[in-house]
């Protein structure tokens, strides 16, 4: 079985995972594995691939080799005929064991912040409207908005949307949190307070893969540091160990050099 650096199973397990969109190799063979309780940080330049790798983790996107497992269970797909095959009730509540928070906020204008929670845990899910609401307040809390559960969107700053955002995804109970450049979209001075949730969420084990350009982040929250150049995997390790690798890794040296 695949173990991560740290011996124990996996429990996310990619191996080998190649993907082309037409003639262009996006991703070269990468294996990752991740352990439970694991904060994963990806770093790298735009085109990296980093996007597509966490899209194959979430079904979004289908790879051409390779594997990807969460608990020893085959979870992405092939190709797309497999897509085709499965319903998108099924598809959805796999993509719940992986619950993914985008660089957009991504919610239901719609829809409340509470709404916008209870929407997949009655209908993936199937809990009452009572059971929704309550997990769902129980979210907002924890993210620091009960007292905004009935508000829309468009009422709440965009550190408070993607507040609701990551408690709309840990309201599945996913296995694994998947964040894709959650921050990228905010004023500066709404960054924190997004990352402090981020933060929180891991103090309390939650298994966490996260696309970020935030490297005090990366360097002070996460238990590896995994630099995608290329479509492949070009240094991974703990943040010191990675950030130390630039005196002999010169592609991770010019993009570090930016943020300098
Ligand atoms: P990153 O997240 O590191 O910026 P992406 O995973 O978004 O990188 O993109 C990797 C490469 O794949 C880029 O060259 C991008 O243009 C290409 N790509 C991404 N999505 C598609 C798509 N749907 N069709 C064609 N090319 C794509």
């Amino acid at each position: 079985m695949a173990t991560s650096s740290n011996n124990s199973p996996a429990l996310l397990d990619i191996a080998e995972v190649s993907k082309s969109f037409g003639s262009v190799e996006v991703l070269r063979s990468v294996s990752l594995q991740v352990a439970k309780g694991e904060v994963v940080t990806v770093i790298g330049p735009s085109g990296s691939g980093k996007t597509t790798l966490l899209r194959c983790v979430n079904f979004l996107e289908s790879y051409d080799s390779g594997s990807i497992r969460i608990d020893g269970k085959e979870v992405g797909f092939r190709d797309g005929g497999a897509r085709q095959r499965r319903s998108e009730r099924d598809l959805a509540a796999m993509r719940a064991e992986t619950g993914m928070v985008f660089q957009g906020f991504n919610l239901f204008p719609h829809l409340t912040a509470a709404g916008n929670i209870m929407l997949g845990l009655t209908k993936v899910r199937g809990k009452s409207n009572a059971e929704a609401r309550s997990i769902a307040e129980h979210w907002l809390g924890r993210v620091g908005l009960v007292h905004k559960a009935d508000s829309l969107p468009a009422e709440l700053s965009g550190g408070q949307q993607q507040r609701v955002g990551i408690a709309r995804a840990v309201a599945m109970e996913p296995k694994i949190l998947l964040l894709d450049e959650i921050t990228s979209a905010l004023d500066p001075e709404l960054v924190g307070e997004v990352l402090a949730v981020v933060k929180s969420l891991a103090e309390d084990g939650m298994t966490m893969v996260m696309v970020t350009h935030e490297m005090a982040f990366a360097r002070d929250a996460s238990s590896r540091i995994v630099f995608m150049a290329d479509g492949g995997v070009s240094a991974v390790g703990p943040p010191k160990a990675v950030l130390a690798a630039e005196t002999t890794n010169e592609r991770l040296r010019t993009f570090l050099a930016r943020f300098r």
